[in-house]
């Protein structure tokens, strides 16, 4: 046999015997998932909690994951940025002579409203075929599942060349990288590249390969009115009487921006569009409103005041600051042609910019996933190819490319449930999951040996 052909059955080998170790190993991914649920690990800054409710329960998952990471044979380290947040971060070093990989998935999930789910959001129960509970979508099922592929790797005895870097985080769920995702990269928890295990599929089915993040910005409007009685409000409504010089009600004022913006989004439906996305996927959406007089909130005076918030997902062909100048524009130019908000124009506060990422097309993780996933799946046969879909989110993959860090999304769950009632993970995406990040894992780090474990 020539060694190029014994390197070949060497290699078919691995990947058999990383996939029967999943499928043994698929009970306890099953049950450690259960117990990951379990602990509700809501985000302690998530809009509308209280911290020290919650503040701690990250650190128990992470805790969990880290011994996982520790049975797989990694060299494990706990890095915390902010107190009793802990990220769990793991290396298995490799024999050399490879690129390294890194599966990155967080611990924190949003809140539940359990007066709206059919059971305890925490309940981690196990059916014959999912796991539910807050936080088995997104992202305990993808954090889980990475786990398991590198215990399965150790378990078949294979021996990568390039490294493995296991990283479970904090404060996704909020954006807070830093004391997440970048903590932990600064830390010195990087490589070659990244799959991030965030779910990649909204009904369940087999996970999509997200190659595409869009941008996500978030911005406030703030208008100024003129305080007037309510009693007035026909006198200030009507320019044949008094109009504006009375007073001006913020509450009718915004229906101008509101129109522009809602014109704008209508023609991105219409004309922008990304190969990735649905056509109408890119969105400006105004979902905070506060409008009053000024001291109080009852309508017996003209509201003064009127605070607008919104978020935009963009196209990732374009930049953040594209669309800004977009935005503003259309909300001037509907502004110049009212006398009132011509000479008071709405101020603009941009709170969040999240850029979005397109990974290189000819990036050498993708010949590595596609050709996994496939094998994942029981068939080298071009209708398994995975699926390729935008992110339908925003996540961590924006702080990685900002660090010359490119990947993919691509993981287990019903992203339709994830921030909503009644979350759940099909254990059979689990199964996929891991055993796509194991080959995935096999295929780009290289394999240096075969043994036993
Ligand atoms: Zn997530």
């Amino acid at each position: 046999m020539s060694e190029a052909n014994s390197h070949h059955s060497a290699r078919s080998q691995a990947v058999s015997t990383v996939l029967a170790a999943v499928d043994e190993l698929t009970p306890a991914l099953v049950q450690t998932l259960a117990e990951a649920v379990q602990i509700p690990s809501v985000n302690p800054r998530y809009p509308g909690q209280n911290y020290t409710d919650h503040i701690g329960r990250e650190s128990e998952v992470s805790a969990l994951l880290a011994d996982l990471y520790r049975s797989s044979g990694a060299d494990v380290e706990i890095v915390t940025v902010e107190a009793d947040r802990d990220n769990a971060c793991g290396r298995i070093v490799g024999a050399g002579g490879g690129p390294s990989i890194l599966f990155n998935g967080h611990v924190d999930v949003v809140p539940a409203n359990a007066s709206k789910w059919s059971r305890d959001p925490f309940s981690g129960l196990v059916t014959d075929t999912d796991v539910h509970g807050r936080g088995a979508t997104d992202d305990k099922g993808g954090v889980v599942a990475a786990a398991f592929a590198a215990l399965a790797l150790k378990r078949a005895g294979v021996k990568l060349k390039g490294d493995v870097v296991l990283q479970a985080v904090v404060g996704e769920e909020t954006g807070d990288h830093q004391y997440g995702t970048s903590a932990a990269l600064d830390a010195g928890y990087t490589a070659d590249a990244a799959v991030i295990v965030e779910p990649t599929s909204y009904d369940g089915t087999t996970p999509k390969l997200a190659t595409v993040s869009a941008g996500g910005l978030w911005f406030s409007l703030s208008f100024e009115g003129k305080a007037a009685h309510s009693s007035l409000r026909g006198r200030a409504l009507h320019p044949t009487l008094d109009g504006e010089t009375l007073g001006v009600n913020t509450v009718d004022k915004f229906w101008v921006v509101y129109q522009a913006l809602r014109n704008l989004e209508d023609q991105w439906a219409q004309h922008d569009r990304h190969p990735h996305y649905v056509p109408g996927h890119f969105s400006i959406l105004p979902a905070v409103l506060d409008a009053h007089p000024t001291g109080f909130k009852v309508p017996f005076a003209l509201a003064d005041t009127l605070t607008v918030e919104y978020s935009v997902t963009h196209n990732p062909a374009r930049t953040n600051e594209d669309v800004i100048a977009e935005i503003e524009h259309a909300v001037r130019s509907a502004c110049a042609l009212d006398p009132w908000l011509r000479e008071h124009t709405p101020i603009f506060e941009w709170k969040l910019l999240w850029a979005p990422y397109t990974l290189s097309p000819d990036h050498p993780l993708l010949p590595a996933l596609t050709s996994a996933h496939s094998a994942a799946l029981g068939a080298i046969d071009e209708s398994r190819l995975p699926e390729l879909s935008g992110f339908f989110g925003l996540c961590d993959i924006t702080w990685m490319d900002a660090r010359g860090l490119q990947g993919v999304m691509y993981g287990p769950g019903v992203g339709n449930t994830a921030h909503a009632e009644d979350e759940y993970v099909p254990i059979e995406q689990l199964v996929v999951a891991a055993k796509t990040y194991a080959l995935t894992a096999l295929a780009f780090c290289g394999l240096a040996e075969v043994g036993t474990s």
